[in-house]
């Protein structure tokens, strides 16, 4: 692994942390000129590791659109394709997203939503299909799908924006340590490295954060499960009922989640594997195996927006976290106006402002 450059005297930004956010952001920052350090200790505590990567332009419980999906599904195709090629790497798959219903009432209101011009229409599609044969035992009889939906191969994403960070050396794999920092007017200072500016992306770990412990999280622990599953035959599609079923390839698909917020850690329950296992049963019935089991911790504000922008006392101290169940989504939109902010002082969207939670 590199280690960082001696000389590091010109470095605008350190950026603690390195799930979604924080590469979203490095990359973004990098592309933009500066020169940063990103410090990063993946075995503490990594939600994006386990998330599917699904974005998903539609709220399911309304059928509305979810929050400035308009804007964001846009941002995130450029984004990741831009980093497909400077990562030069495969990682976004576009997809729909099947929605069985499960009473007449549910379809009336589908094909309603998928007219409204003014809302949903570009997100719904206006037809609906009968019979998905998802194994031979089981049909969901009538069902539609979400259209302009995927999912980030995150993994991937992650490996690679590790590796091109190391190739800069621009990464430093350590726990960050809040003791060694000092946060002077115009410097940031970390044991011998000397930055301008610091953002902090610890994901739900920000508790942990004496700079930001003011923050009111509400973290959401979830666990999925890798099937393998050879005639299931979801090809392209994800299937959503209540939990996702997604094709990984290989006949392999991920399922998930399940959510808790009582016991905040990374270790994958019987609990959470016997809920999983009992809503795949109640839609497949042909033999699978579990190859994986895996748990993480969604950093998740109590107001369910993100937290972006500058601290409300340190003007040098950012945060870009809160991403809760959406970074895919949301994480690449956000980078673009904490950039445009850093660059230009233009304003960002004043919902996620960390200052909102500051008296
Ligand atoms: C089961 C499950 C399924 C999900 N599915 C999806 C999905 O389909 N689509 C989607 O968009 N989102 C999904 N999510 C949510 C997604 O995982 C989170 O929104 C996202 O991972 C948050 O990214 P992050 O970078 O903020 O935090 P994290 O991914 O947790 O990254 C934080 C990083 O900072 C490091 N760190 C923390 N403190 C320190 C320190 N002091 N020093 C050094 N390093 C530190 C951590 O170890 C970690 O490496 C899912 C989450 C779960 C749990």
């Amino acid at each position: 692994m590199h280690q960082r450059k001696k000389n590091n005297s010109h470095l605008n930004f350190i950026i603690v942390g390195q799930g979604i956010a924080g590469s979203v952001l490095a990359l973004s920052l990098i592309k933009a000129g500066f020169k940063i350090l990103v410090i990063n200790q993946p075995q503490l505590s990594l939600s994006s590791k386990i998330a599917a990567g699904i974005w998903n332009p539609i709220v399911f419980k309304r059928l509305t659109k979810s929050w400035l999906a308009d804007d964001l599904i846009p941002e995130l195709i450029s984004y990741y394709e831009s980093c497909e090629k400077t990562l030069n790497a495969n990682l976004i798959h576009k997809r729909t997203i099947i929605k069985p219903f499960t009473e007449e009432q549910e379809k009336i209101l589908w094909l309603k939503k998928a007219n409204d011009n003014e809302n949903t229409n570009i997100f719904l599609d206006k037809r609906h299909y009968e019979n998905l044969k998802l194994d031979e035992n089981y049909n969901v009889k009538s069902y539609s799908k979400v259209l302009q939906a995927g999912n980030l191969d995150v993994e991937h994403f992650l490996e690679s924006i590790t590796m091109y960070l190391e190739n800069n050396s621009s990464y430093l794999a350590e726990e960050f340590d809040f003791a060694q920092l000092s946060i002077k007017a115009n410097e940031v200072l970390y044991k011998t490295i000397s930055a301008k500016n610091i953002i902090f992306c610890e994901g739900h770990l920000i508790t942990k954060n004496p700079y930001l412990n003011w923050i009111p999280m509400k973290p959401a622990k979830g666990e999925t499960l890798t099937i393998h599953c050879p005639n299931l035959n979801l090809q392209n599609d994800i299937f959503n009922k209540g939990f996702f079923i997604m094709p990984l390839g290989n006949d392999l698909y991920k399922v998930g989640a399940t959510y808790e917020w009582e016991t905040l850690n990374d270790f994958p329950t019987e609990k959470a594997r016997a809920e999983l296992i009992k809503k795949i049963d109640s839609i497949i019935s042909i033999p699978y195996q579990i190859k994986a089991h895996e748990a993480g911790v969604r950093p998740a504000v109590v107001d369910r927006r993100p937290i972006v922008g500058a601290h409300p006392e340190y003007k040098n101290t950012f945060i870009f976290n809160g991403f809760g169940t959406k970074a895919v989504m949301l994480a690449p939109y956000f980078a673009k106006q904490l950039l445009n902010f850093i660059q230009n002082n233009t304003a960002i969207n004043t919902e996620v402002n960390p200052a909102r939670f500051k008296k």
